[in-house]
């Protein structure tokens, strides 16, 4: 921990070897240790939790909103440290990591905004004596679980708006990347947010502390970042007390390249949307496509552009990709390139065989489409290319998925982009764009990708519930 300059971050947390250990993924070091807590101690947090949001309400937004300021001002004034824990604990590229931390402060500056604007509405009334209007109300507690590939925003883009709208809000993260999670709790409490308003906890184990978030009657709301199968099964929990959820789950975002794309923009747009966190994120591009006139270019173009990646280190300045968040994601993703390869893929790229946790970036062509490969989320720096021959065609292998989450096409004609933008099924379309999460745009996905959006208006909402309210009786 002695990269850490700001030691105030993570003092209230770091025990000497006894509770959850936390590894860095590049050496697979020791890097510290927190305390857990037990299944009845998170049930008194939610409890406190419930007592906190009843005054946090009752703030007028304004003083709400210069608290979240206040904690995002802290982060960026700490976004060294904060980069640096990500990289030690998660292992993207240190340049990536702070490229998080900023983002996921944007989160806490919108939402401390949006906060001030959570209007309600009149409406017209269908007789003189009544008046009829909208009020809109901090759902109450809100409990969200969030995984290790983004440890900072996956968390502010659920606490901003929580926070914001009025609710309390109480976290697990991921038992990978803790120690950014608790940091960055630090800064709230040192900004002034209270802290039976706003928790960090970390279980014995994930399940208990689903079971609380999910089954008691205290949390109104329940919002997941993770994989579909881990979010099915939290969503049915959620039924027994029929919680509003927010659900962003796992995806299978196709990248389309159409035979009248700029290809050199293509290359661009798919170096960046693949190679984000060696490949270890929901929107990352799962599976190419790329329409016959262009495909030699393409993979030509492509294949010099992999070569150049470094994997290594990520404090090291010059790394592209880092180490896979484990052994497990390795191996896993190590047999599905050999499951394609088995089926007739073959690899163009050079090939590379590396220790530790590290995957070298592997671009293989003439895929089956049918290979898990591409049918589910690969997860790691994998790039398999199919070939296409006409857009109706292609629309129904992009759409063939359990998955709606991310989806890019690269074509320069304005008819295409309309009619492929409207026929993917997909919660988001990047056009000639291959990276378009922004705070102020809706993320989120449709069928088993998930509900809900984060970030942009429809953030707030999430946290919100319109109360109807009819005033009747009135003299007019
Ligand atoms: P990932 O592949 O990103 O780790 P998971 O869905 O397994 O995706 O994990 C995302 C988050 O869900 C993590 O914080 C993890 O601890 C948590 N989690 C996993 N299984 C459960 C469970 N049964 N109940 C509650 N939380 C869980």
């Amino acid at each position: 921990m002695k990269q850490i300059k700001n030691k105030t971050l993570l003092a209230s947390v770091l025990t000497d070897g006894k509770g959850l250990q936390v590894f860095n993924p590049f050496d697979n070091s020791l890097i510290a240790t927190i305390p857990v807590s037990c299944q009845s101690r998170v049930e008194q947090d939610v409890l406190d939790l419930d007592i906190g949001q009843k005054v946090w309400q009752k703030m007028p937004a304004a003083e709400r909103c210069h608290l979240l300021k206040k904690w995002n001002q802290l982060i960026l004034e700490n976004e060294d440290d904060l980069a640096r824990l990500i990289t030690l604990e998660g292992g993207k590229p240190l340049k990536e990591a702070l490229g998080e931390v900023r983002y996921g402060a944007s989160f806490i500056e919108w939402f401390a905004e949006e906060g001030r604007r959570a209007y309600g509405s009149t409406i017209p009334s269908p007789s003189n004596d009544r008046t009829l209007l909208t009020v809109k109300q901090a759902i109450g507690v809100a409990a969200a679980i969030t995984p290790w590939n983004f440890p900072l925003a996956m968390i502010t883009r659920k606490a901003a708006p929580a926070l914001a709208a009025g609710c309390s809000f109480i976290c697990k993260p991921s038992e990978s990347t803790p120690l950014t999670a608790f940091a960055v709790t630090e800064l709230a409490y040192q900004a002034g947010i209270p802290k039976d308003v706003l928790r960090m906890v970390m279980g014995e184990n994930a399940h208990d502390v689903g079971e609380v978030f999910t089954y008691h009657s205290s949390v109104r709301k329940f919002s997941f970042t993770g994989s579909t199968l881990v979010g099915r099964k939290l969503q049915m929990q959620c039924a027994s007390t029929i919680k509003r959820t927010s659900m962003e789950l796992g995806g299978n975002a196709p990248f389309i390249v159409f035979d009248d794309a700029d290809i050199d923009s293509a290359i661009e747009g798919a170096m960046a949307s693949k190679f984000r966190n060696a490949g270890q994120t929901c929107v990352c591009a799962n599976r190419f496509y790329v329409q016959d006139a262009v495909y030699d270019e393409f993979v030509e173009k492509l294949v010099i552009a992999v070569d150049k990646l470094k994997v290594g280190n990520g404090l090291d300045e010059d790394t592209n990709i880092g180490p896979l968040i484990s052994m497990e994601a390795k191996q896993r993703v190590l047999d599905l390139i050999e499951e394609a390869k088995g089926r007739g893929a073959k690899q163009v790229n050079r090939e590379q065989k590396l220790g530790g946790q590290f995957v070298a970036p592997t671009v293989l062509v003439d895929v089956e489409h049918d290979r898990p490969l591409v049918q589910g989320e690969i997860f790691g720096p994998v790039l398999p290319i199919i070939r296409f021959h006409d857009e109706e065609t292609m629309i129904d292998m992009a759409n063939d998925t359990i998955y709606g989450l991310a989806s890019y096409f690269y074509s320069q004609d304005m008819n295409r982009i309309w009619r492929v933008a409207h026929r993917l099924e997909y919660g988001m379309v990047g056009v000639n764009e291959g990276v378009i999460s922004t705070e102020v745009a809706p993320f989120g996905g449709v069928k088993q990708s998930g509900n809900g959006r984060e970030g942009a208006k429809e953030g707030l909402e999430e946290y919100l519930e319109t109360k109807y309210v009819c005033i009747g009786g009135l003299e007019r």
